[in-house]
């Protein structure tokens, strides 16, 4: 028998969180964003669930060949856009829109032969300090692609850094849409925060919003708003079973660097899931977990292979019992990908991205 891990990716999810967006926003067109092998979901398997999208975001250029072999001959847009000059051949040939953020990747346009036309996207810097061009030079940055023969139309783009938090996105807004007034285009802006909260206003929504964390059943703006407040389903269940039962006394300690002692007689799982799954480190003692659907907590250190659980309020719990680490239990039980990352320090986004290869992927 294979060791009992399991991740589960659930289409009816993607699919039920694609619609939930639609209807936040229904009258703009929508970027489903699967950068990161679709937050760890899958290119493939994302993708057959989520081609109701207009587009495809990522920046990676072999995922964006993997969707174009897949058959998708809609849009793609590569949202960090070309790293070296020859990445504008594969745009070409497979007709990729992309992100153009700065100096080099202008010039680069300039030297490239082609017969095509590209589509690019004129990233501004607005204020996040991450990728584009600050606004004052964002004007002669589209003058100079717009003379470009190798360039056939010009969208502007910016990313909010606070969609999420109290500083907002009011600051960024006032300047994105400051330097781009008059210029013919369309525009985008929305992450997935930005889309479930803010997007209501069409200065916010734009023509494209990019989703992405909130496909995958997570709530972008967690502990404000939980994945259930939104109405969404979680796409990816981390399971696995437990593997061995220890009877503690008071005094007894449990696992690597004795972090947790027992106060009286308990029940301790061992489970096969560890950091070598992705299921951080840093998810010690008290992490919320299921065992056969029951909420219970982590015990002590996780280790690579394995972590502990606390079966003691888990009636009828023991050798083999399912356990659910995130999303679904086999009952119908839900654990919340963000609390489990929040009880560490971390994330969803980040726990998606981070299962790890040696875990078993199926879809349902
Ligand atoms: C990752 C990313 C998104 C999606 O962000 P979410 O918070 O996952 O919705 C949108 N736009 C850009 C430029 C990104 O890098």
């Amino acid at each position: 028998m294979p060791r009992p891990i399991l991740a589960t990716i659930h289409s009816g999810a993607l699919r039920h969180n694609l619609e939930r967006v639609r209807q936040a926003v229904p009258d703009a067109k929508l970027w489903a964003v699967i950068k990161a092998n679709a937050y760890g979901h899958g290119i493939e398997r994302a993708f057959d669930a989520l081609r109701g999208a207009d587009g495809f975001a990522l920046l990676d250029l072999a995922e964006a060949e993997r969707l174009r072999q897949l058959g998708w001959r809609g849009p793609i847009l590569l949202i960090e856009g070309a790293f070296e000059a020859r990445d504008l051949e594969l745009c070409s040939r497979l007709g990729l829109w992309h992100v153009v953020h700065c100096d080099e990747q202008i010039d680069w346009l300039a030297a490239h032969k082609t017969q095509v036309g590209h589509r690019v996207f004129l990233k501004m810097n607005s204020g996040m300090n991450r990728l584009g061009f600050a606004p004052g030079r964002y004007r002669s940055a589209w003058a100079r692609l717009n003379a470009l023969p190798q360039v056939d139309e010009i969208s502007f783009i910016s990313h909010f850094s606070d969609a999420d938090g109290p500083r907002g996105i009011g600051h960024q807004l006032q300047v994105f849409h400051e330097a781009t007034r008059d210029l013919p285009g369309e525009r985008s802006l929305c992450n997935s925060a930005a889309t479930l909260a803010l997007a209501k206003d069409a200065q916010v929504r734009c023509d494209w919003v990019r989703p992405g964390i909130v496909l995958y059943g997570s709530a972008p703006d967690y502990p404000q708003h939980t994945d259930q407040d939104w109405a969404l389903e979680p796409a990816m269940t981390l399971s696995t079973r437990v593997i061995g039962v220890q009877h503690l006394q008071a005094g007894d300690a449990l696992g690597y660097g004795s972090t947790f002692t027992a106060e009286g007689p308990m029940t301790v799982g061992v489970v096969a899931c560890g950091y070598a799954d992705g299921y951080p480190r840093s998810c010690g003692t008290g992490t919320p977990v299921l065992v056969n659907g029951q909420r219970t907590r982590v015990l002590g250190r996780i280790s690579m292979d394995m972590l502990n659980v606390d079966l003691t309020p888990v009636e009828g719990a023991g050798m083999g019992s399912e356990v659910t680490l995130w999303g679904r239990a086999s009952t119908g039980q839900r654990l919340s990908i963000d609390e489990v990352a929040r009880a560490g320090g971390t994330l969803g986004y980040e726990l998606m991205c981070a299962l790890a290869l040696r875990v078993p992927v199926i879809a349902d």
